[in-house]
C-alpha cells in the first residue's frame, strides 16, 4: 500500500437529491466511521454487507444512514472503504463530512480514489483514464468506447505489444554483455518479423485516433448552401426544433447555430450557417467569413441546394473547395414535376434528394451521415483510441520501430537497436502506466472530480 491517510468525499453530485454518497478510504476506515456510527460495530462486520444505522454527533443525530462495507483489498481502492449513503441535503452531507475530518480523515483530492485503485493496482493507467471518460460519456458510442477500455481491452492489447519487445529486447542486451565478441542471440530476421506484427496492431490504433475523437467529441457537420437553398430550414427538421431562423430574405441566417444531433449513438454537431455568397453587407460578410472558417473545421459537409435551380457548375466548383468529405443534397424536391424528379434520379445517382419542408428522404439523410462516419475504416467492436496522451505514445513508439527497421536495413550495432527498443518499451509502458512519474499521475488525476 502506497497511502497511509484516510480519505473522504462525497462520491454523489453536489446538489440537493435523494441521496447523497460519502466515501471514505483508507487504514483507518472503520474505526473512524464507527466512532460517529450507532448501530453494529462496524469493525466486526464482514466485507460486502451493508447496515442501517445513523450518523451523531455525540449525542445528536445527524441523519439516519446506510453504509456499504469493503474491506481490503476487495474494493475499488483495494483499501479498507466505506460508503455512506444518507440524505441527499448540502447541511448533511456537509456535516457528517466535518464529523468524518475530525475524527482523523482528510479530504480527498480530485481522482484521488482512482490514484489509489492505480497505485495499489487495481487498475492501469489507460484503465483508471477510462473512468473519467466513463463518467463523462454522453453517448452510446462514447460509453463503449469507455467501457471497452475500462475493461482491459486496450490495455491488454498494449501489454501483448511490450512482451513480445521485452523479449527481444533482453536478447539484445545480452549480446551487449558480450561486447567485443561479435555473438548475435537475437536473430535480426525474427525481429523484423515481429516488428511488422506489432504495426498490424500499432498502425490501425493509432489511425482510429480520428474516430476515437469523433466518438469522444462528436463530428462537427457543416450544412452548407445558397442562401435560401433551405438551410435551416433542414436543420430544424433534422433537430425537431425551432432553433434557427427561416425566412424568404436570402442571408437571414447570419450568424453559425450549433446544436446536436445523436443518430444510431454518434453525437453530430450541427453547424447551421450564414449562405455561401458573395456579399457586400457586412455583417453578412462576417457571416461567410465564418461560414468558411467552419467549413474548414467540418469533418463532415452537408452540401445543399435547391433542386429547382440547379445550377451544376456551380456546385462542382464548390465541392472542389472542400477539404471534408462531403454529401451533396438536392432539396425542395417537392417543387418538381414527377418526370423532372425521376430523371434526376438517374441522372444523378450520387446526390441525395429531399424535401426538407415536406419531410421527404430525411431519414436517408440520416443513415448517410452515420454511413459517412463508419465508413472511414473504423468497424465497431475494435479498440478505439480516445486519448490524446495514448496517441502520442502510440505515433512515438511506432517511429522507434521505424527506427529499429532502419537501424537493422543499415546492419547498424545492436546497442543501437537496443536504444531504440527501449525507446519503443518506454512510451508503450507510459500508456498503461508500468513507467510513470508523479507529474503525469498529478496531470491526469487532477483532471478528476473530486470523490473519484
Ligand atoms: P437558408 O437560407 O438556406 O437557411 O434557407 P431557409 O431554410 O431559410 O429556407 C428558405 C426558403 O425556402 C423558406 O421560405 C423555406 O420555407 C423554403 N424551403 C425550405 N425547404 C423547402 C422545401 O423542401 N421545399 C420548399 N418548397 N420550400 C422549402
Amino acid at each position: 500500500m502506497f497511502n497511509q491517510d484516510t480519505i473522504c468525499a462525497l462520491a454523489t453530485a453536489q446538489g440537493i437529491g435523494a441521496i447523497g454518497v460519502i466515501r471514505v478510504s483508507g487504514p483507518e476506515t472503520f474505526p473512524i466511521v464507527n466512532r460517529i456510527f450507532k448501530g453494529k460495530n462496524l469493525e466486526k462486520q464482514l466485507s460486502h454487507t451493508i447496515h442501517f444505522g445513523t450518523i451523531r454527533d455525540n449525542q445528536t443525530i445527524i441523519d439516519e444512514v446506510l453504509v456499504s462495507l469493503f474491506k481490503a483489498p476487495s474494493s475499488y481502492t483495494r483499501e479498507d472503504t466505506i460508503e455512506i449513503s444518507c440524505h441527499g441535503s448540502d447541511f448533511i452531507i456537509q456535516k457528517i463530512l466535518k464529523l468524518i475530518l475530525r475524527e482523523g480523515a482528510r479530504l480527498a483530492n480530485p481522482g484521488e480514489f482512482t490514484q489509489r485503485a492505480f497505485l495499489n493496482g487495481q487498475l492501469d493507467l489507460a484503465q483508471a483514464e477510462a473512468v473519467a471518460d466513463l463518467i463523462a460519456s454522453d453517448s452510446e458510442a462514447s460509453h463503449q468506447t469507455a467501457i471497452n477500455q475500462i475493461r482491459g481491452g486496450f490495455s491488454k492489447q498494449i501489454a501483448q505489444l511490450r512482451e513480445a519487445l521485452i523479449h527481444f529486447a533482453s536478447l539484445i542486451e545480452l549480446e551487449l554483455d558480450f561486447g567485443e565478441e561479435d555473438v548475435e542471440f537475437a536473430d535480426r530476421d525474427d525481429l523484423r518479423q515481429l516488428i511488422f506484427k506489432i504495426q498490424k496492431v500499432l498502425i490501425p490504433l493509432i489511425d482510429s485516433f480520428e474516430m476515437g475523437n469523433v466518438i469522444k467529441n462528436g463530428v462537427p457537420t457543416v450544412i452548407a448552401g445558397k442562401p435560401n437553398a433551405g438551410k435551416s430550414t433542414l436543420l430544424n427538421r433534422l433537430l425537431n426544433e425551432e432553433k434557427a431562423i427561416v425566412s424568404d430574405i436570402a442571408g437571414t441566417t447570419r450568424d453559425v447555430i450549433e446544436d446536436e444531433l445523436f443518430i444510431e449513438g454518434i453525437r453530430f454537431r450541427l453547424i447551421d450557417t450564414a449562405g455561401l455568397r458573395k456579399t457586400t453587407d457586412t455583417i453578412e460578410a462576417i457571416g461567410v467569413e465564418r461560414t468558411l472558417q467552419q467549413m474548414d473545421k467540418a469533418s463532415l459537409i452537408v452540401y445543399l441546394f435547391d433542386a429547382s435551380e440547379i445550377q451544376l457548375t456551380e456546385i462542382a466548383q464548390q465541392i472542389t473547395e472542400f477539404n471534408a468529405p462531403y454529401i451533396l443534397v438536392g432539396n425542395k424536391v417537392d417543387k418538381l414535376s414527377a418526370d423532372k424528379k425521376s430523371a434526376f434520379d438517374t441522372t444523378y445517382p450520387d446526390i441525395l434528394w429531399i424535401s426538407a419542408s415536406e419531410n421527404k428522404n430525411i431519414d436517408t439523410l440520416k443513415d448517410t451521415l452515420v454511413r459517412k462516419v463508419k465508413t472511414r475504416e473504423i468497424k465497431s467492436g475494435d479498440t478505439v483510441v480516445t486519448n490524446l496522451r495514448h496517441y502520442q505514445h502510440l505515433l512515438q513508439t511506432n517511429g522507434a520501430l521505424e527506427n529499429v527497421l532502419e537501424g537493422l536495413a543499415q546492419s547498424v550495432t545492436g546497442d543501437f537497436l537496443a536504444q531504440d527498443i527501449r525507446f519503443a518499451l518506454h512510451h508503450l509502458g507510459e500508456i498503461t502506466g508500468q513507467i510513470t512519474t508523479d507529474d503525469l499521475l498529478a496531470n491526469i488525476f487532477s483532471k478528476f472530480c473530486i470523490g473519484k
